[in-house]
């Protein structure tokens, strides 16, 4: 009965484990790619010089790399930070002090000076009413945990809008984050066209433990001044690369990863980690002597950060193909130690799958249960392609997101090799095994970056 099944369903070549997990874990060019994406091109924000040369480099690479590689054009944000400052004023019983402050991504810039008010909630913050207008409202929150941050993240996303509605003149968040040597973490805003639009800003978590120490003395006076502003959308690229399929060229597995990241640091972790794990495990599969049956396809989206114009493009230029896109994956959760891989696909997916995960037992990786998605893949959601996701400890994780510790020194590399050598198995095995994933029930778009930008200006 074993034998009939393994006859069915196939099994992983092992000397082709061999080769995928001795290369990755050896050869050391994730971690060095790593390097030279983030020290010589460093801060990747959409519509950036650093955003250009990353898709520049990254062609080059996955071209030296035999993989097929082209640019595909899209359409994105160009948002700049300026200069950004804020402190609270002095004042009796109050000493003055210089906040670490940041603007959201997308805010609108400008200046305020003004009495704070502190809100727990999108809903505290509409409930305070007129006590609101002409000041400052404060989002304050109790993030403690990687898990925590889908609980508050909707006050950094509508904030600023839930904020003016109350005829507040500018707004101040905790910065969502799980660790904090006083940096602030940045992040997407976005604004109702119904509402007016008032700067907004994350202070470091030090910062936000002041105001509300502060606060509880009596009144307290901010000033922040933020010189961001949006420009018009500009051009760039998401990179495409394939490993041409043997024998169902048509059949796609992708492996993802988003080339820009915020301005403030080098995106090592978010999402330079990632883009350099994808880049190594389409590497070790072109260097195979036979490709797999199905084509792998490495994709480096642009704009996931502020806008996901590369995600919604990639879906909309490859309409057509989703239908046969068989499996998908995005690494976007940094680093850490790979812990499980998961699966989002239709009942029996994971049975399938199984046996093909052989290889991964040296690396200590599991078949688990969990989140597979990933926000450039969300525009794939309503076509019903499969996700995977090979998910690494994430318990650091947003100690360093989206803020100016987000450097190299932070990445590990037998980490991001083991992680690149595990997404080139389970690629390898989604492209090779004799069948393709049973389909999870097709989802709405739940866009959940969807944004609403200021009118470039
Ligand atoms: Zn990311």
């Amino acid at each position: 009965m074993l034998l009939a099944l393994l006859f069915v369903t196939g099994n992983f070549p092992p000397d082709v484990a061999q080769k995928l997990v001795g290369e990755a874990l050896t050869s050391g060019i994730a971690y060095a790619r790593l390097e030279e994406l983030t020290d010589t091109i460093g801060p990747r924000l959409s519509g950036s010089a650093g955003a250009e040369a990353a898709v520049q480099w990254a062609l080059k690479k996955l071209q030296q790399d035999g993989l097929a590689a082209h640019l595909e054009p899209v359409k994105v944000p160009h948002w700049v930070r300026g200069e950004e400052s804020g402190e609270v004023l002095p004042s009796p019983g109050v000493a003055g002090y210089r906040l670490a402050l940041t603007a959201l991504g997308n805010s609108v810039g400008g200046s305020a000076s003004a009495e704070v008010v502190e809100a727990r909630s999108l809903a505290e913050a509409a409930s305070l009413g007129a006590a609101a207008r002409g000041k400052i409202v404060f989002f304050n929150h109790t993030m403690s945990a990687p898990e925590d941050y889908g609980k508050f993240i909707e006050m950094r996303t509508r904030g600023p809008s839930a904020a003016a509605r109350v005829g507040a003149v500018a707004m101040l968040m905790r910065s969502l984050a799980t660790g904090s040597l006083r940096s602030p973490h940045t992040g997407m805003t976005s604004y109702d066209p119904d509402a007016p639009r008032i700067p907004g800003a994350a202070i470091s978590t030090e910062d936000a433990d002041l105001l509300h120490r502060l606060l509880r003395r009596g009144p307290v006076r901010v000033r922040l001044s933020l010189g961001c502003r949006m420009l018009p959308d500009a051009d760039s690229a998401n990179v495409v690369a394939d490993v041409r399929g043997r024998e169902k060229p048509e059949e796609v597995v992708l492996i993802g990863a988003h080339l820009d990241s915020w301005d403030l640091a080098q995106g090592a972790n978010d999402d330079g980690a990632g883009v350099a794990m994808v880049m190594e495990a389409g590497r070790v599969i072109a260097a195979l002597p036979q490709h797999p049956r199905r084509t792998v396809r490495v994709v480096l989206f642009m704009n996931e950060e502020n806008g996901l114009a590369g995600g919604k493009g990639y879906a909309a230029a490859h309409q057509g193909e989703l239908g046969r896109h068989v499996a998908a994956l995005e690494a976007d959760s940094g680093a850490g130690p790979p812990l499980a891989v998961r699966l989002r696909s239709g009942d029996g997916g994971s049975s399938m799958l199984a046996p093909w995960l052989a290889p991964l037992a040296s690396l200590g990786i599991e078949l688990g249960e969990g989140d597979a998605s990933g926000a450039d893949l969300s525009p794939l959601d309503p076509s019903g392609v499969p996700l995977f996701a090979v998910h690494p400890d994430v318990t650091h994780y947003f100690d360093i997101h989206h803020s100016a510790a987000d450097t190299f020194d932070k990445i590990d590399p037998g980490n991001l090799a083991r992680n690149a050598a595990a997404i080139a198995v389970v690629a390898y095995a989604l492209a090779e095994m004799p069948g393709t994933l049973p389909r999870p029930a097709p989802k709405p778009s739940h866009d959940k970056q969807e944004v609403t930008r200021p009118a470039a200006h």
